[in-house]
């Protein structure tokens, strides 16, 4: 198995270079842009990597100086975002043409060449060289682990602008044997990362959406009666108000009701021994979710639990600590409060729904807080869809999964 690790290394940059750096970028972003742009025909999306290039290449060199390599990474960055596009509108979500603003670069072994202490990076016109600003004590650091370990091979970076700072983030990779994971699973179990929220009530690790669509439907109907009959005033109409929060109330718990059983029967599915929840405590905060919503979660959180319970399932909240702004793929945590429906890390270009980044995390959380304990029925994986994640967030493709029928198709990794 394949483990990718990325290790942020700033640069040395003179006023020249920095300025044939931006305007790289520029052409650059110009060119994702670009085929972007020539992707979406009204409904219809191109996300096919061939087609793009053939209906594209040939513009964007002749309009720009960019390197014949960069051409093709700023096209394989557009096909990228158009499929994400395109796999959001079939799970029924709204998502817009991308628009790329971000200052960055990608650099392949074509475009850039790494040596001991500096990079000899391609331009819109030749190279130039910078340097390395390392660590003094580079022990245990990021940069001894895998940039200056001759079991890593260095396969491409991203170079990104924050005002006047430039860093690369190398992508070093390595081969890793799989340690029979499905075997040490079917023993230990694993565990369902569950993220509760407004836009989706709930998404699961293995890649299930249950959305608010429904909730917010049946919230807004009941607002709307009440205000009808506020504005009435009378007596029969104060009774009726609260006999509408009555019904609504119902209607909640039934929608409520069906969504835990349906999560319990996921993580049975899946061969689960437990599922984990961020702690609700300060949800509100956190999430922008209404008293509603926070009165929602805390129901199907106790829904779950019971249930659960009866198939002998572990139910726990986790710390919530950056869960949504945490990459479930690298770790690296993201210092801005993200708000985007979807993820999109800026270290390892690992992209995909917000929402089940976080669950990912969820599950992940509640493996590190538990792994101390000499307890050995611990989970020692986060159950996705096919596979499982460990502890250091590898992935394992497991066979021994029970999952059959509608989800048996590719996962969402
Ligand atoms: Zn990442």
């Amino acid at each position: 198995m394949e483990v990718r690790r990325t290790v942020p290394v700033t640069l040395e940059v003179d006023s020249q270079d920095a300025a044939l750096l931006e305007d790289t970028i520029d052409e650059f972003l110009w060119a994702a842009q670009y085929v972007t742009d020539h992707a979406f025909h009204g409904e219809y999306v191109t996300t096919s990597k061939t087609t793009l290039h053939d209906e594209t290449y040939n513009d964007v060199r002749e309009t720009t100086d960019l390197h014949s390599n960069h051409v093709q990474s700023a096209r394989n960055k557009a096909a990228q975002a158009c499929t994400g596009v395109v796999e959001r509108w079939k799970q029924g979500k709204k998502a817009s043409k991308p628009h790329f603003t971000s200052p960055h670069l990608v650099y392949e072994s074509r475009t850039a060449t790494f040596h001991d202490e500096y990079v000899s990076l391609a331009t819109i016109n030749g190279r130039i060289e910078a340097d390395y600003v390392l660590p003094e004590n580079r022990e245990g650091k990021p940069h001894q682990k895998y940039l200056f370990n001759d079991d890593y091979d260095i396969t491409s970076a991203e170079l990104h602008r924050q005002h006047h700072n430039w860093q690369l983030h190398i992508c070093c990779t390595t081969d890793v044997e799989i340690d029979t994971p499905s075997q040490a699973t079917t023993e230990n179990g694993t565990v369902l990362g569950v993220d509760l929220g407004v836009n989706n009530l709930a998404v699961t690790s293995t890649g299930t959406f249950w959305t608010g669509d429904e909730f917010d439907h049946w919230r807004q109907e009941y607002e709307k009666q009440r205000g009808d009959l506020q504005a009435c005033g009378t007596r029969w109409a104060h009774e009726n108000i609260q006999s509408v929060g009555r019904k609504e109330t119902g209607r909640f718990t039934q929608t409520l009701h069906r969504i835990s059983n349906e999560l319990v029967e996921e993580a049975r599915e899946t061969g689960c021994t437990g599922i984990a929840f961020e702690n609700l405590t300060g949800i509100r905060d956190r999430t922008g979710a209404s008293w509603g919503h926070k009165w929602a979660f805390n129901r199907l959180y106790e829904y779950v639990e019971y249930k659960a319970e009866a198939y002998g399932l572990t139910v726990k909240q986790v710390n919530p600590a950056n869960t949504s702004r945490r990459c479930s793929e690298c770790g690296f945590t993201h210092p801005d409060n993200r708000e985007s429906t979807q993820f999109e890390c800026l270290k390892c270009e690992y992209q995909n729904d917000a929402d089940y980044n976080a669950a990912k995390n969820i599950g992940l959380r509640y493996l590190r807080q538990n792994q101390t304990g000499a307890d050995g029925g611990a989970p020692v994986g986060v159950r996705l869809n096919s596979g499982t994640l460990n502890v250091n967030g590898d992935y394992s493709p497991a066979e021994a999964s029970a999952r059959t029928g509608v989800h048996a198709e590719n996962p969402p990794l």
